[in-house]
């Protein structure tokens, strides 16, 4: 078996300048040469997951199939490589603290001081090879969630520079991507930062190999050897990252800066073939060249962080391009809908999804929501809380049972629609204890759910929620018009609902916008998106 290879992505200067995305990128490129490659995620907070996170502190969790509550990024990794990621993706200091005690507690460590070296960046370093030890992949890029410096990213940046050793020559490398800031006063770009940072690292006993400079302009000549000079990296490992249109834009632009080769050269690998990015050129180009806009209702209630729905969002770029599409999301605040300006807020929509959530705030909004799009045959998607929110407004408004709720919030509901599943009645810890990952769903033929998945009897899609259609009251929804198309064979949990009198009209338990990828769009999204040309067209 040949030596797995190791990449390691830094960040320097400030956060959020997409270490996610320069990983997902590269990754991309290596598997568009012949490599198997994989990323991996290592965050330095204290949470075990970020499941018990609010989506204003680090954005949306994003699922993966065998259930596990992570980080964002791995969103990326999936949508760009079109691969699975699972819990060994991702890694938080809390999840090795854990473990670490652990295994504290059963003896393990035979009397001896537990310390953060050697037993904390023991565990760091056995969590970053899990994946490479499989024997699955060429190449494991490794993401160190925050910013050199901190003091939190302590351990894990000593865990790097220890594994890079252990690795001896050519077997791991580290990619710093920093921030080259334009000064408008004084109208230059400037590299001090980015030197101070570099120094930063080398402090830790790391040298950069590559450094990826995020700049709003153009890196000159003279500038990329200044910052290779003084950063100790070769000219060619200078790799300018550009604001960019869309990210779906990042990996032509790391081609044509030769991120991969520099890469792969200090691997000592191979360059193979040149990257085949047709399909990817073709999604783009559907993406920049688009016969039809649509209008896009996101109503939701963590609307002022754009990454609250990221996978949501992306999935839209996904269906868009698919339908040749400019899909505008407009992002609606439940809190401040109701009964009196729904339709002002809501008219000129060509399609309204209600977004996903958790707890009582502005959930009456949501139903206010889902009312409109059903009154007046605006195409509708529901997605988890907002598939409840559709069962509670067709108990309320069309069954007449108006104090219909979910148990979730009003526990005493003479109507409970929705409520808790029996196995979660007695769960209080609130981290990793939801219906989580991915599970099987039936269709019916014949309904609007089973033509959207190409007549696929049987599905598979993500979950992350306590709170179920209550079977209960099945039968007297049914009767009225509300048609349960898709059912966990196994539990009899209605998964999927929709309206026979409606022209789009779904509503689905799972989240189907964790699976939706470049190379393979959302079903889902994408009949959403057209049933929204449609109506826009009429
Ligand atoms: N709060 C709801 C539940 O727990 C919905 C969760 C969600 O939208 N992800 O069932």
């Amino acid at each position: 078996m040949n030596q797995t290879k190791y990449i390691f992505v830094t960040g320097g200067v400030t956060s959020s300048l997409g270490k996610g995305i320069i990983a997902a990128s590269l990754a991309k490129l290596l598997q568009a040469r012949g490599y198997r490659a994989t990323i991996q995620k290592f965050d330095p907070y204290i949470n075990v997951d970020p499941g018990t996170l609010n989506p204003y502190e680090h954005g949306e969790c994003y699922v993966t199939d065998d259930g596990a509550e992570t980080d964002l990024d791995l969103g990326h990794y999936e949508r760009f490589l079109n691969v699975t990621t699972s819990q060994a993706n991702n890694v938080t200091t809390g999840r090795v603290y854990l473990s670490v005690i652990e295994k504290e507690r059963r003896g393990e460590f035979l009397g001896k001081t537990v310390q953060v070296v050697p037993h904390i960046t023991n565990e760091i370093k056995e969590r970053m090879q899990l994946l490479g030890n499989t024997g699955d992949y060429d190449i494991v890029i490794t993401e160190i969630g925050g910013t050199v410096g901190d003091i939190e990213s302590l351990p894990y940046i000593e865990s790097v520079r220890q594994l890079i050793y252990d690795l001896g020559e050519n077997n791991g490398i580290v990619i710093h991507l920093t921030l080259v800031p334009y000064l408008a006063a004084a109208g230059e770009l400037k590299t001090k930062p980015t030197q101070h940072s570099v120094k930063t690292l080398m402090e830790s006993g790391i040298k950069a190999d590559i450094l990826v400079c995020r700049t709003e302009h153009e890196l000159s000549s003279d500038l990329r050897q200044k910052l290779a000079q003084f950063c100790n990296v070769k000219r060619e490992a200078v790799i300018q990252s550009i604001d960019a249109s869309t990210i779906y834009d990042v990996p032509n632009l790391m081609l044509e800066e030769g991120l991969d080769r520099v890469a792969l050269k200090k691997l000592d690998l191979p360059e193979k073939n040149t990257p085949d990015l047709s399909q990817w050129n073709e999604f783009l180009y559907r993406l920049k060249n688009p016969k039809h806009t649509v209008n896009i209702g996101l109503v939701g209630k963590y609307i002022e962080l754009q990454d609250s729905y990221k996978s949501i969002l992306e999935a839209f770029i996904h269906a868009g391009s698919a339908n040749e599409t400019k899909v505008n999301v407009i992002s609606v605040h439940s809190e401040y809908i109701d009964k009196d300006n729904a339709a002002d807020k809501l008219s000129g929509l060509d399609g309204i999804l209600v977004a996903p959530g958790f707890g009582g705030r502005g959930i009456e909004g949501k139903i206010e929501t889902v009312r409109y799009a059903r009154e007046n045959n605006v195409p509708f998607l529901g997605i988890c809380l907002g598939m409840q929110m559709a069962v509670i407004e067709y108990a309320r408004n069309v069954l007449g049972w108006k104090e219909a709720n979910s148990t979730e919030m009003n526990e005493h509901t003479p109507y409970p629609v929705i409520n808790i599943m029996e196995e979660q009645k007695n769960v209080t810890d609130m981290g990793g204890t939801m219906r989580l990952g991915a599970w099987k769903c039936q269709l019916d033929a014949g309904t609007l759910a089973s033509s959207i998945y190409g007549g696929q009897s049987e599905i598979s899609e993500r979950h992350r929620h306590r709170y179920e259609f209550n079977g209960a009251y099945l039968g007297e929804l049914q009767k009225a018009g509300l048609k349960p198309s898709g059912v966990n064979p196994d539990t009899g949990l209605v998964e999927v609902i929709e309206l026979d009198t409606h022209p789009f009209f779904i509503g689905v338990q799972y989240h189907p916008e964790y699976k939706s990828t470049v190379a393979n769009p959302h079903p889902l999204f994408v009949s959403f998106v057209k049933a929204a040309v449609q109506k826009k067209n009429k």
